[in-house]
This record gives structure tokens, C-alpha cells and sequence, in this order.
């Protein structure tokens, strides 16, 4: 399948089905059990990148781009931390819902730019790009490419989630795909950690920080690399 193929169907998943799925699962009204334990999951990769970015003490006024955004989970706190935020999504409706929950959040903040833009379109710099649970949606190959596009845009800092492939989670997916429910979602593509850190590598970045965020149906590993001449520096 081509990569164009990936993207138009995780397009139209994400403005129609997935749409209403996933603001579901990131907003705070009643969800089933399954849906409870990704929010949980996925409120704890924020909370993980948000401990990262305040730890550092710099974020007022820092440039970050959030790509992949969805309807916002990130952007907006970052944006009321006071960093400048360039948010974008692949997604029309998930862009809208965004820029409706910022209005309501913070008003009209000069400091928040929304988009919808594939993330191999965007272009610019910022010091950090971050991207969380987008490259589930694409074959390694494809996330290879768009690690490439993300780190011509990083300055100093690149922030990545994936779902990492391990024996286990091998194992439930197959389990999973056996048992269609009907939040069925697009495909869901694993990442061998040691490939993501290879594709970082080879586009000049050094691993500085990692998370894993682990609930029953939620798996997220998250890395911080950072441009090996770049100032920014932490420990494993
Ligand atoms: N990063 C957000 C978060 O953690 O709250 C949203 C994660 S959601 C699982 C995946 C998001 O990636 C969806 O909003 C989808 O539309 C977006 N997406 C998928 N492929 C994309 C692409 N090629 N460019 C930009 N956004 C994309």
C-alpha cells in the first residue's frame, strides 16, 4: 500500500468514525471500560511530556509544534504554559474541535495557531516538534519519512510516541484482530524501539529522555532526542 493510500484512509477514518471515537475517548463524558483505559493511557503520555517540557523551565515563549495534534490535548496546556504553539492535524474535524475546545479554554490566544496539514507538509522551525500516537497509523517505512520531515523541522528537540512491538503486544493485537468490536479502528502499526532510535540517530538526534505508558489497551513509548549539537541536555 502506498503511503498516499495510508493517508487518505486515516483522513477519512479520522473525519468520520474516528472523529467521533477518539474525541470521545480524549474528552471527559462517559465512555465504555475500554475506551476509560486508552483515556487514562494516553492522559498519562501527556502528562509525561508536559512533566519533561516544565521540568526543563523554559517553556514561556518557546516555539513547539504539536503535529498531529488531534483535538488538542497538548497544544492547548502547552499554549496556556505560555509557549508558541503551531498545532496542525491531518484532520479537518479534528482541527475544528480543537480550535473550539481552545476558545472555550483560553479565549482567543495570539500564542496558538491551528492548521489542518499532513505533517509531511509542514514546514518552518521550532525548537521542539512533537508528535504523540500518530505514527501507530503507518508502516515503519512511511514513520521513517515522516521522523525525516519532522526532524528537518527541529531545531533543537523532536518528542515521539509510538506503540512499541514487542512479543506480547504482538500477541494481543492478533488476539485483537480475531475480535472486531465496533470501535474497530484503522490498522494499528507497531514500531520496534530500536528502529525509532535508529531513524532519530540517523537524522542527528540523540536519545535523552524516555517514558512507557502502559494500561490494559493502551501502550505508548515515548522518546525526547535532541539535535546532537543542539544545548539541551539531560540524562537517560
Ligand atoms: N497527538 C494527539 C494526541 O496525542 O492527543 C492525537 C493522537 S490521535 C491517536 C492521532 C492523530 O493523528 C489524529 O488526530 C489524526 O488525524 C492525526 N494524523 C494521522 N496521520 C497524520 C498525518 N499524516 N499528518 C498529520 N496528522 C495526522
Amino acid at each position: 500500500m502506498t503511503t498516499t493510500d495510508d493517508k487518505t484512509i486515516v483522513k477519512d477514518y479520522f473525519n468520520a468514525t474516528g472523529f467521533d471515537r477518539w474525541r470521545r475517548i480524549y474528552g471527559d463524558g462517559e465512555v465504555n471500560k475500554v475506551q476509560k483505559d486508552i483515556r487514562i493511557g494516553h492522559q498519562q503520555t501527556i502528562a509525561t511530556t508536559l512533566g519533561w517540557l516544565r521540568e526543563d523551565g523554559n517553556l514561556k515563549g518557546l516555539s513547539i509544534c504539536d503535529a498531529g495534534c488531534g483535538i488538542g490535548s497538548l497544544s492547548i496546556p502547552l499554549a496556556q504554559a505560555g509557549a508558541n504553539v503551531f498545532a496542525s492535524d491531518i484532520s479537518e474535524k479534528m482541527v475544528g474541535e480543537a480550535q473550539q475546545i481552545a476558545k472555550q479554554v483560553l479565549g482567543d490566544p495570539s500564542n496558538l495557531t491551528f492548521a489542518v496539514r499532513d505533517l509531511e507538509q509542514l514546514t518552518g522551525k521550532y525548537h521542539t516538534v512533537i508528535c504523540l500516537d500518530v505514527l501507530i497509523h503507518y508502516p515503519t517505512q512511511e514513520a521513517a519519512k515522516m521522523i525525516a520531515h519532522l526532524a528537518s523541522l527541529a531545531e533543537s528537540r523532536l518528542i515521539i510516541s509510538f506503540a512499541p512491538k514487542t512479543v506480547l503486544l504482538s500477541l494481543l493485537k492478533k488476539i485483537g484482530e480475531f475480535f472486531p468490536g465496533p470501535s474497530k479502528t484503522t490498522r494499528a502499526y507497531q514500531h520496534k524501539e530500536s528502529d525509532i532510535i535508529a531513524i532519530l540517530e540517523n537524522n542527528g538526534f540523540s536519545i535523552q529522555r524516555n517514558g512507557m505508558t502502559s494500561t490494559r489497551f493502551y501502550f505508548s513509548r515515548i522518546l525526547e532526542a535532541t539535535r546532537e549539537n543542539s544545548q539541551a541536555s539531560h540524562s537517560v
